[in-house]
């Protein structure tokens, strides 16, 4: 409704009619779901989306005659790409800068082929050249360039859209050992050196026995990837239980249906190798549900003297991830929060430095496409205005 009340039309749907979490975002408001099932808005999305892809009917997309303006990007995301998409239709010249050599952030290096086929983000990102957006990839801005060398070279404003790619680890013993990795680097392996095809040689550790500690859409992710890289066992290892388990519950029923083990309440201790220093098992401990703690779920509570060694020859880690600092320490004037994301003004997007602007990942922490997307669609029109009227 406020898409159609603004004239603007969704972004990517082939994208989000895959990805987006529809039953709590737009099926979960739809009032037939109140006796019964609701439209299936996500399938009728990516119908719809597909459709188009292959008989392209839609009108094509306008752009304004151009401003003369000059917009730095930075990131390939799903936030970054949609400001691209916003601002390039306004006359602004835009280039893209990205760290690595492909685009589209975690929909390309992070959500695995089977759930979201390339071709469609590189289609999107196509259409996005046809427009006049420029891309320049293996740029690490904060270490390629700087903020301030942007501004030097012409830029009149900036957006920052770099996710929350630095993975976080478990710190317990053993973590060292070869065979433990984050999600972050397996599924960037996988995805960005294409493992999921057998005629491509890839540096990735294909397990035969794999655990993937932690249960959320990211730990789904690895534990089918593994499967589909040759794994004759997948188990998720996660410490509360199933009623606790973060995935998405289309997820997890992709995950079983695959043959994907849950091993509940049971939370490492360490990581045990061989004289090789290669990963052969894990110690877990078995854990019991106590009192609900800050976050709302029931606290996982240790029971003494339950270790258990479970056989393993890869450890996948998918338990969270953080703010990257590479381009935040570098930059000047930026303000974080004490966890390290940018801050920035709600309504706008503005950080604390003048002609910056920040949104996505790196804003919220982990969250979802469509929260990514449309943090950049309410910076690209602060943006637009700021370069037309200087506030
Ligand atoms: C495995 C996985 C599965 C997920 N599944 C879903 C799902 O099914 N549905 C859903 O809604 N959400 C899902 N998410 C979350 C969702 O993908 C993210 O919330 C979203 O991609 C965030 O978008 P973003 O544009 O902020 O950042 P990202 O998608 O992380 O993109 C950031 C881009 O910036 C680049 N970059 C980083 N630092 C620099 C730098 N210094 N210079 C230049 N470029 C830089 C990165 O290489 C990357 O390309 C998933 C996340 C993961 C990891």
């Amino acid at each position: 409704m406020q898409l159609a009340e603004s004239g603007k039309r969704t972004g990517f749907p082939a994208v989000c009619g895959r990805t987006c979490p529809q039953e709590i975002q737009c099926e979960g408001k739809c009032v037939l779901g109140i006796k019964g099932e609701p439209v299936a808005i996500g399938n009728l999305e990516r119908f719809a989306a597909d459709y188009e892809r292959k008989n392209r009917m839609a009108p094509k997309l306008e752009k304004k005659p151009s401003t003369g303006k000059k917009i730095a990007v930075v990131g390939s995301g799903p936030s970054g790409l949609i400001v691209a998409h916003d601002l390039v239709q306004k006359g602004h010249e835009v280039t893209i800068f990205e760290a690595f050599h492909k685009p589209g952030g975690v929909l390309v290096y992070g959500i695995p082929e089977f759930r979201l086929p390339k071709e469609i983000v590189f289609s999107e990102v196509s259409g996005l050249e046809k427009l006049g957006v420029k891309f320049e990839y293996n740029s690490v801005v904060g270490r390629t360039v700087l903020l301030e060398e942007l501004f030097e070279e012409g830029y009149d404003a900036i957006y920052i859209g770099v996710g929350a790619g630095l993975p976080t680890f478990l710190k317990v013993p053993g973590e060292n050992l070869v065979g433990v990795m984050s999600a972050n680097e397996y599924l960037t392996r996988s995805n960005l050196m294409k493992a999921y095809l057998p005629e491509y040689d890839t540096p990735i550790t294909r397990g035969k026995n794999v655990i993937t500690l932690g249960a959320g859409n990211v730990a789904m992710d690895a534990a089918r990837t593994a499967l589909r890289l040759g794994a004759e066992k997948s188990r998720i290892v996660y410490r509360r239980s199933r009623q606790e388990v973060p995935a998405r519950a289309l997820e997890i029923h992709h995950a079983e249906e695959e043959g994907v083990e849950f091993h509940f309440l049971t939370s490492p201790v360490k990581f045990n190798g061989n004289q090789k220093g290669r990963l052969t098992s894990m110690t877990g401990l078995k854990m019991e549900l106590g009192e609900p703690d800050d976050s709302g779920r029931r606290r996982p509570m240790p029971i003494e003297g339950s270790e258990f060694d479970l056989e393993c020859d890869l450890a996948i880690i998918a338990v969270g991830a953080g703010p990257n600092p590479l381009l935040t320490q570098s930059a000047e004037d930026l303000d974080l929060n004490k966890w390290g994301y940018i801050i920035v003004d709600p309504e706008t997007g503005k950080t604390s430095r003048e002609g910056v602007w920040a949104g996505g990942d790196i804003v919220t922490g982990s969250a979802t496409v469509i929260l990514a997307m449309g943090a950049g669609r309410i910076a690209a029109d602060s943006i637009h205005k700021y370069l037309e009227t200087g506030s």
